[in-house]
């Protein structure tokens, strides 16, 4: 018998100094990330993670469709695959596309591994390090932390009830462009945003397009929650009316499953290009299976009525959401009214300081995402809530637990401030 040597004389000799690139210094965890450990526990009510319903998956059709898959085209889709994507599911990706007023053509579009990947690949293709990437303030986490590793410098614009600020848009560009470093991109999340809920108005897209025009600044448009809209109509996507000048990252996570992990980018032909190569040298091809799994969920199931059946589900969650903010938060509290999507954003009275109110949460049995997770600097009044994943009851409960947490921190503060006059 040979005896087990835990660690052998070679192993020593091959553990180099890790000598990591510059990037991976950006690459930081959350400071977030322990307290959403702790939400995870039965007793607190976790409104901070943005992930869909689990009644909101269709977990029998798509066992169904992916059985079929197998069955009828087993050899093919477990191969290695095309890498731009599957491409009937492309031509399905544009009809989907078409719902928001966008005309694209199969060719433009390449299927990535959520859109998560294909902001990676779009930040890849355009960024150097030290190059300005504009976005609004706040701005989704995971776009930060993708730029970051990117080494980009990022640049926030204030936003208002009706989204970016258009002539803050204009002067940032402008002081870009006269300190030498014009923006690469201008990246948004103009419908139902995360965190804020807020949409850019018509009229404002408009201003912004012409102001990005004139700017020649290249607009990256992510909208993974725009089907999931609560009104009539879906919103016109920025793409619609300027396909040569936006880049549009949409996904199937929301609407579908994100545990299929089928995403997309639409770009002009030259990008679109150019993604393709840098999505051959990340992974060789999507997974053939989920795409198929999709593209056959497109086409043999009622994927309107999936959709009516999710957007009243998380139209409910967000009534409960907002007749509970109403009822229970205490004066100075103010919040967004979102029309579709997974997102409230809160803005706290001055003195209070949501990442440090955390613990107190916690304790509290309740969990948020504190608003500085959505800044490179500054949010600290802010926190964001999701209503997508928990019920009814339990979102109605945890805006009441809320509630309590921010008049105790609130009392506290007083308290505190009533000492330092004292003293
Ligand atoms: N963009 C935004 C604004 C998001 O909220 C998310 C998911 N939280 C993503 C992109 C990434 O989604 P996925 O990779 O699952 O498509």
């Amino acid at each position: 018998m040979i005896a087990f040597q835990p660690t052998s004389p070679l192993e020593t000799v091959l553990s180099p100094p890790l000598r990591f690139a510059d990037r991976t210094y950006r690459m930081v965890p959350s400071e977030t990330r322990a307290l959403f450990s702790m939400a995870a526990r039965e007793d607190v009510v976790s409104l901070a993670g943005g992930m869909p319903s689990p009644e909101a998956l269709p977990a029998e059709a798509l066992r169904a469709v992916l059985q079929e898959v197998l069955a009828t085209e087993g050899p093919s889709v477990l191969q290695y695959g095309s890498a731009q994507g599957d491409p009937v599911l492309r031509e399905q990706i544009c009809e989907v596309m078409a719902a928001e007023g966008v005309t694209a053509s199969p060719d433009e579009v390449l299927v990535t591994v959520g859109s998560q990947q294909a902001l990676d690949l779009v930040t890849r293709v355009f960024v150097n390090p030290g190059d300005s990437v504009v976005t609004e303030g706040p701005t989704y986490v995971t776009a930060l932390s993708t730029f970051a590793a990117h080494q980009a410098r990022i640049v926030e614009v204030a936003m208002d009830r009706d989204g970016v600020i258009p002539q803050a848009l204009a002067d940032t560009f402008a002081l870009l462009a006269g300190e030498g470093r014009p923006a690469k991109f201008y990246y948004t999340v103009p419908t139902f945003q995360n965190p804020t809920g807020r949409v850019l108005g018509a009229d404002r897209r408009k201003e912004v397009l012409d102001i990005c025009r004139r700017a020649g600044v290249l607009v990256v448009e992510d909208n993974p929650y725009g089907l999931l809209h609560f009104g009539e109509q879906p919103h016109r996507a920025l793409c619609a009316d300027a396909p040569e000048g936006v880049v549009y990252l949409g996904s199937f996570s929301k609407t579908l499953a994100p545990g299929l992990r089928v995403g997309w980018v639409r770009a002009p032909r030259t990008v679109t290009g150019k993604l393709v190569l840098a999505a051959e040298s990340a992974m060789l091809s999507a997974s053939g299976l989920t795409q198929r799994a999709v593209s056959r969920f497109l086409s043999t199931t009622s994927w309107q009525g999936h959709l009516g059946v999710a957007r009243s589900l998380y139209r409910d969650r967000r009534d409960a959401m907002l007749a509970e903010l109403a009822a229970t938060m205490p004066d100075g509290v103010s919040w967004t009214v979102p029309d579709g999507g997974f997102f409230v954003w809160l803005t706290l009275p001055g003195e209070l300081d949501t990442r440090a109110m955390m613990a107190r949460a916690i304790g509290g049995g309740v969990a948020y995402v504190p608003g500085t997770g959505f800044h490179t600097r500054g949010g600290e009044r802010n926190l964001r809530l999701s209503y997508s994943y928990p019920s009814v009851s339990q979102v109605r409960e945890g805006v009441r637990r809320l509630s309590d947490v921010i008049r105790a921190e609130a009392g506290d503060g007083a308290v505190r401030l009533r000492e330092a006059v004292a003293r």
